[in-house]
């Protein structure tokens, strides 16, 4: 007997049919008041060696079906290392063939990352005594809102991530991000420091990212399409942190993402806004020259394509933050599948890998920062 459950911390799948273990139908649950849907996260319970095949047959009315092409789920045994598996894509359905390698695996979309993380993140964070926190607001559902400051330098930095809650790997982001600014050793996050004060926002989704969701909150609102009117009862989360961000001010901000499609790391900036400045332009692209410079897993070639002036859409928080602060904004894309300059066939994009980048990308913002170049 073959049995499906994802009543769990960020699970998300529809049990259609498992009588048949050569035939499991399954569906991806939407978005609660919402059509999205893309992320899944479930475990599947069998004899170990028992072949089974798992079809996902909704998987073609996804939000980006693009994002199934050449695209490898991940497993876990112990749910703390994640491999990737072979699946089929035929254009409607998702197939995977394989054999049980234990009694109960966890199958998912991308390396969860769960609130019970993500509190030990903030609950570990504090510990260390390194960071200031506040919990700016409650979420739809109640949640608190973690805010925690580090440095005490004059420019303000803020760091967002994770407002779409089915981009995991953001989280994974800043986890590495912590461990870095953590460390009483390291000369990055020490000169960090000194120099500038990080605003940081870990999840800007925890009511989503609990409930299974690809892009929205508890109630269907897509977070980055709402910073320029953030209805305080339907997007507190964007609410709270846009009042934070007047208290602050921003210099510069990363908004931290992963794309569905594209197989590569990418920036994109904020081209499109109305009274755009050479330094900030100046500024975005001199961040993306270094990190690229910094790590092959990071690279300016392929992308989204820069918005035309005047054209940029001021919900996006990128966009809206770039506007109303002038500031260099820029939002971090990474991957679901493997990158395809610097692929791991075991991984694809992995946890380890986005904590790698972090670093990379705490780097280059050091760098920005003193204007220090680095030769190429
Ligand atoms: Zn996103």
């Amino acid at each position: 007997m073959v049995v499906i459950d994802a009543a769990f911390d960020g699970g998300n799948i529809h049990c259609v049919d498992a009588s048949n273990p050569a035939d499991i139908r399954l569906e991806i649950a939407r978005d609660r008041q919402s059509d999205f849907y893309q992320w899944f996260s479930f475990r599947v319970c069998a004899e170990a060696g028992d072949p089974i095949k798992l079809v996902i047959t909704n998987a073609g009315g996804a939000a980006y079906p693009k994002g199934w092409e050449n695209y490898r789920p991940v497993m876990s045994v112990d749910g703390k290392t994640w491999a990737r598996i072979p699946a089929h894509y035929d254009g409607g359905t998702l197939t995977v063939d394989m054999t049980m390698p234990s009694p109960r695996v966890h199958l998912a979309y991308f390396a969860p990352y769960t609130l019970v993380q993500h509190d030990a993140l903030i609950s570990s964070a504090i510990a260390t005594g390194r960071f200031g926190y506040q919990n700016l607001g409650q979420t739809v559902d109640g949640r608190a809102m973690d805010y925690l400051r580090y440095g005490s330098g004059n420019i303000p930095v803020w760091l967002i991530a994770r407002q779409h809650p089915g981009e995991s790997m953001a989280e994974w982001w800043m986890e590495g991000a912590f461990e870095m600014l953590s460390d009483a050793a390291d000369p990055i996050s020490a000169a960090l420091a000194d120099i500038a004060t990080l605003h940081i926002i870990p999840n800007m989704n925890p009511d989503g990212s609990f409930r299974g969701h690809l892009r929205t909150n508890a109630v269907g609102v897509n977070l980055n399409r709402v910073w320029d009117t953030p209805d305080p009862e339907r997007a507190p989360e964007v609410f709270h942190v846009r009042q934070k961000m007047e208290e602050t001010g921003v210099d510069l901000c990363l908004d931290v993402h992963g794309d569905e499609a594209l197989p590569y790391n990418f920036i994109a900036g904020f081209e499109g806004i109305p009274g755009i400045t050479e330094a900030q332009l100046d500024g975005l692209n001199g961040y993306k020259a270094l990190l690229a410079q910094l790590t092959p897993d990071f690279q300016t070639k392929i992308g989204y394509p820069a918005t035309p002036p005047g054209k940029a859409n001021l919900s996006m928080a990128t966009n809206y933050i770039a506007h109303r602060f002038g500031a260099v904004a820029m939002t971090l894309e990474m991957p679901f599948k493997a990158t395809t300059d610097t692929p791991n066939p075991q991984t694809g994009w992995s946890p380890p890998r986005c904590k790698h980048l972090a670093r990379h990308c705490l780097h280059a913002l050091l760098l920005q920062l003193t204007g220090t170049n680095i030769p190429s």
